[in-house]
């Protein structure tokens, strides 16, 4: 088939994904609870090997104690590696969090800024950070935040082979309409999460498995079981 028409086929077959995700999970957004961009800045960082229900218990009591950038920024190291303790990996977060708030009071007055450029300049910050505070905290879609539900949703449902989430950030930015960028990340974490879990996809009950590439191989393994 001409490489045209396989682009044109796969087009449909993203509209269609799309499409049907908004249908199951129309208010789809971040389960990271949050009142101000930097409140979402710091609870990504949280979020990193650690469920969204967790970082949630933990950032009410933390946003009391540190209401500002500056209040992160004059922390207490150990101190603060104590308070997030739970949410794993302290040392690291709270390294990433003083340093990322003494940045924000150093060179951008106190406030985050709404830009992928920008963002990324802070320590502790990458693209898949960048694009949440960008869409959840701006409403802004700069890129598509490739976390690891959307890495195993994109491969699973063949939009791409890539492992690395730059990369597949990439292969979807190629594929998804930009309209749709927003919301992406949250509609395939809400899917992950409901259906498409990583151990054990229950692809019976799926509404994409007569359009995923995946599903006659978890198909087969079950009836195989
Ligand atoms: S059919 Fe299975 S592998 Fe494909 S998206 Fe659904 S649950 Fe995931």
């Amino acid at each position: 088939m001409k490489r045209g028409v396989l682009k044109e086929k796969e087009t449909v077959r993203v509209r269609e994904i799309i499409g049907l995700l908004r249908t199951h999970y129309p208010q789809s957004r971040t389960a990271l609870e949050f009142r101000s961009p930097f409140e979402i800045l710091v609870a990504t960082i949280l979020a990193a090997q650690c469920t969204d229900e967790r970082v949630n218990k933990v950032t009410p009591g933390l946003f009391r104690k540190y209401p500002t950038p500056a209040h992160f920024a004059r922390a207490d190291r150990a101190e603060l590696e104590q308070d997030i303790r739970s949410t794993g990996f302290f040392r690291n977060k709270a390294k990433s969090i003083i340093g990322a708030s003494m940045m924000l009071v150093e060179e951008y007055g106190g406030t985050v800024p709404d830009s992928m450029e920008k963002l990324v300049t802070l320590p502790g910050v990458a693209r898949k950070t960048a694009n949440i505070v960008l869409s959840a905290g701006f409403g802004k879609a700069e890129g598509i935040a490739v976390d690891t539900h959307a890495r195993r949703l994109s491969q699973r449902l063949g939009l791409s082979r890539e492992t690395d989430p730059d990369k597949i950030e990439r292969d979807l930015l190629a594929i998804v309409p930009r309209t749709d960028w927003l919301d992406f990340n949250s509609m395939l974490v809400d899917h992950g999460r409901a259906l498409c879990q990583a151990r054990k996809p229950k692809c019976p009950e799926c509404f994409l498995r007569t359009i995923c590439p995946s599903a006659t191989v978890f198909f087969q393994e079950l009836k195989n079981r």
